[in-house]
């Protein structure tokens, strides 16, 4: 067998036919309604405490910082309240160590003290006319109201406050599970005395959702939001008598007139135990060495801090074969590869030399062998050992968006949003629907192959990118959060 053969049977792995995304989408409305009934169920289906979507004419300056799986950013948003708003914002990588081995008070007083040079650099003198003020015992003066999104799993109690359930994507940090994120963040904040009030706790995915509708407000606004980028997920709108397990939560606190509520769906935990995902033993090596073994399944076969790990593990299965040459030194291989290459280390490939190998047209592999040379160090593959690298990626990428589809057509189904004519409008981002060549193109070719979906249900559905949509998401939600404050938990 040859390189390129095995490559190609290690691929056919990675398929996954129509008659299985049917499964999924039928076993996918069968978990969403189990997480609105009860807790503790796969898809958590949490309740955030949105009960509209923005309409564009909103107004007003409100902060919003965004802890997400790579990096922090910090935002101020003027909302100009016809559909534009400008933004200013600040971004910094968040440290490894700050990630998986720190107090989650190290990580809380590390993100306090952003916001605290964001302010200074950008709203110096409202910084210090609330220091003045603050002497004077006017401590509630003149407070920014803030937007937190915190983009992993929490269990809300109202839309300022919600207790970690999990970590995921590259975040371990145990001493904070089960703790309120916005009265952590709150308490740094305040240890650094900032004029700045907590205002909302936003998923980034119902950022992405409030962004979209603020900016593109058509009859309906927008129904869902998603995120495909280090992790995956969606929050879309939800009729209130539907959640039926929030008639349990006593004390909630929420607005019952528009009769709908926004839910996140927490989708990367879709299917934990795996009765209709497919999976590899790639997969399942994955998994099984990951800081978090047996959750966010779906995840872990459709987002970006993933795909890179999947493709390191089947081009090194082929490497380890001593019948096959790719990147050891041999008759047909030039290159080799130091013990301490990035291709024999956990996480070592990221998901960009994926984008950039899938968007190779040539002839001779000029973007694969760039990709390698940047990600890897390898210089002069030949070109079977480009066409391997190429076969196996197309086939990851692919599974990855075609899995996408999946809670896409299982929630307009189940909303009944592809029974009328009406167009629905579905907001994206992040990096792999970015920068993924194709990435909506497989997703539609799999929405297609849902009959209920079919080709004049695709046709239905607009997707639109959310460009940094969680910045101005979590204004909106700020200042829905800070015009009334019964919404507020006491
Ligand atoms: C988190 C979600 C988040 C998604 C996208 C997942 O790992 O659990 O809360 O929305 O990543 O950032
Ligand atoms: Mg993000």
């Amino acid at each position: 067998m040859s390189l390129v053969e095995e490559a190609t049977r290690i691929a056919r792995e990675f398929d996954y036919p129509a008659e299985q995304v049917q499964r999924g989408v039928s076993e996918y409305i069968r978990q969403l309604n189990e997480g609105l009934a009860k807790e503790n169920t796969t898809l958590s289906q949490i309740p955030t405490f949105v009960t509209a979507v923005p309409n564009g004419t909103e107004k007003g300056l409100y902060l919003a910082v965004d802890l997400g799986g790579t990096n922090f950013r910090v935002c101020s948003v003027q909302l100009h309240g016809d559909t534009t708003f400008s933004l200013t914002q600040s971004k910094i990588m968040i440290p490894r160590e700050l990630m998986a081995s720190g107090t989650s008070k190290d990580l809380f007083l590390f993100l306090a003290r952003q916001i605290e040079s964001f302010l200074r650099i950008h709203h110096n003198e409202h910084f210090e006319a609330h220091l003045r003020r603050r002497l004077d015992g006017n401590h509630e003066q003149d407070l920014f109201d803030l937007g937190f999104t915190f983009s992993f799993p929490v269990r809300q109690f109202g839309i300022n406050s919600g207790t970690l359930i999990r970590w995921t994507k590259g975040f371990n940090i145990p001493d904070a599970v089960g703790h309120d994120v916005c009265a952590l963040l709150q308490s740094a904040i305040d240890e650094l005395q900032l004029p700045v009030r907590v205002a909302a706790l936003v998923n980034d995915t119902v950022g992405t959702l409030m962004a979209r509708s603020y900016t593109s407000p058509g009859e309906t606004g927008t129904f869902l939001g998603a995120i495909f980028g280090t992790g995956t997920n969606g929050a879309y709108v939800e009729k209130l008598d539907k959640i039926t397990k929030l008639q349990h939560m006593k004390d909630a606190h929420y607005d019952k007139s528009t009769g709908e509520m926004i839910i996140n769906a927490e989708w990367g935990s879709f299917d934990n135990h795996l009765s209709v995902l497919p999976s590899t033993v790639y997969d399942h090596d994955l998994d099984a060495e990951s800081n978090n073994p047996g959750v966010q399944m779906f995840e872990k076969r459709v987002s970006g801090m993933f795909l890179g790990e999947i493709l390191r593990r089947a081009l090194l299965a082929i490497h380890n074969n001593p019948k096959l040459a790719i990147f050891k030194a041999s008759e047909t291989s030039k290159v080799s590869l130091p013990s301490d290459s990035l291709f024999y280390r956990q996480w070592g490939l990221d998901t960009s030399l994926l984008s950039q190998v899938e968007a190779d047209t040539t002839k001779d592999y000029v973007d694969v062998k760039a990709a390698l040379k940047d990600h890897l160090k390898i210089e002069n593959p030949s070109n079977d050992e480009c066409e391997a690298v190429k076969i196996l990626v197309h086939a990851i990428g692919k599974r990855a968006a075609r899995l996408s589809a999946v809670p896409l057509a299982a929630i307009l189904i189940d909303a009944g949003k592809l029974d009328s004519d009406d167009v629905v409008d579905v907001g994206v981002d992040g990096s792999l629907v970015e920068f993924y060549p194709n990435f909506e193109g497989y997703m539609r070719e799999a929405l297609r192959e849902v009959p209920q979906v079919g080709d004049a249900g695709n046709k239905k559905i607009r997707i639109g990118i959310s460009k940094d949509g969680s910045g101005v998401g979590a204004a909106l939600i700020a200042l829905v959060a800070s015009k009334d404050e019964t919404l507020h938990t006491p």
